[in-house]
């Protein structure tokens, strides 16, 4: 029953969106009586923003939006908390009452037409439906080529995302919770959803130019951010250390024998032996003393992380009488 018109909530984090807000509500709101109207969706669907701290009017445009329509929310955080923190607010509010969530930036880059394919991936039994970029055009020729980088560099450290999937996704209520079970502060969302290991599908659109405002990803958060991508997922960075140590200890065995035979030759100027074979031989101990170390805190880490060990998909017979 519930999978034939599901509750939705489209979730929408905003920081200083004061610009952007008004229009991409508009178009939200049309989405969602039509998907209503047609039934795809229950009339309990809603819109919710969550305001991450904004320091303009983005929250007395939510609250006046709200208090004139019934299938509009808001929460509002304290402070200014960040992209990933926002949304995972929104979703641990959403979950209580819907069925399914879809997460959407709201300068809405992202194409809102393919939400109804979603739903529709949904019903087929995916619990996770991924919006991913065709292409890129809109985005600016620095942002093009950084995001590439980063894609191919995290593919490398073995993360799992998906390239050119950002936070437009469909997640179904048992996937939400599952996700909130997470409870790391280095939130890389994108990161844990392919680790849920539920049924997913990818639809695709392509991404338009930002409708108002600025980018709230200036350089500096665009950084942060992947590095906690990457810190957050990987220990190769570690275990880079520790290959070069061993490759000093390679080098430092190449030079032993090249200084044992200038030394024999009567080509070593006194002293320079024993000195340059402390450099190779100190610095190779150092490097691997360090990845051993780096090894365990990696460790310390994954414990201190507190992740859940394993996600139930379904069971049977457990339930008899
Ligand atoms: N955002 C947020 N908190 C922040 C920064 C951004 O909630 O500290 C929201 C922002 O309002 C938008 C989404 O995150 O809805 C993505 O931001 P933006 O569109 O500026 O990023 P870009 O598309 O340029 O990567
Ligand atoms: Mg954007």
């Amino acid at each position: 029953m519930e999978k034939d018109s599901p509750i939705l909530y489209i979730v929408v984090p905003c920081f200083n969106e004061q610009d952007a807000l008004p229009q991409s509500h508009d178009r939200l709101m049309k989405l969602l009586e039509e998907m209503i109207n047609n039934g795809s969706i229950s009339q309990e669907s809603r819109l919710l923003y969550v305001d991450d701290g904004s320091r303009d009017d983005t929250w007395d445009i939510i609250a006046h939006l709200a208090g004139g329509n019934k299938s509009v929310s808001g929460v509002k955080l304290a402070c200014n908390s960040g992209h990933q923190n926002a949304l995972m607010a929104g979703l641990a509010a959403a979950v209580e009452h819907c069925d399914i969530t879809v997460s959407i930036d709201a300068d809405l880059q992202d194409d809102i037409n393919v939400i109804p394919q979603m739903v529709e991936s949904y019903k087929d039994g995916c619990d996770i439906v991924f919006g991913v970029r065709r292409e890129r055009k809109s985005d600016s020729w620095f942002k093009r080529t950084t995001a590439m980088m980063f894609y191919k560099m995290m593919n490398r450290l073995d993360v799992d995302t998906i390239n050119n999937h950002a936070d437009f996704r469909l997640m179904s209520r048992r996937s939400v919770l599952a996700l909130l079970d997470y409870k790391e502060r280095n939130l890389f969302i994108r990161g844990i959803v392919t680790k849920l290991g539920y049924k997913t599908d990818c639809v695709y659109y392509d991404r338009s130019a930002r409708t108002a405002g600025e980018s709230k990803y200036p350089l500096r958060k665009m950084l942060n951010f992947a590095i906690d991508g990457i810190t957050s997922f990987s220990v190769k960075p570690v275990r880079m250390v520790f290959m070069v140590g061993v490759l000093f200890l390679i080098i430092a065995l190449i030079m032993l024998i090249y200084v044992l035979t200038a030394y024999f030759l009567g080509r070593a100027v006194s002293g320079w032996p024993s000195l340059i074979l402390s450099v190779w031989l100190v610095g190779a101990f150092i490097l691997i003393g360090l990845g051993i170390i780096g090894e365990y805190v990696g460790k310390i880490y994954t414990e201190v992380k507190n992740r859940p060990r394993f996600n139930v998909d379904t069971t049977v017979g457990l339930d008899k009488e």
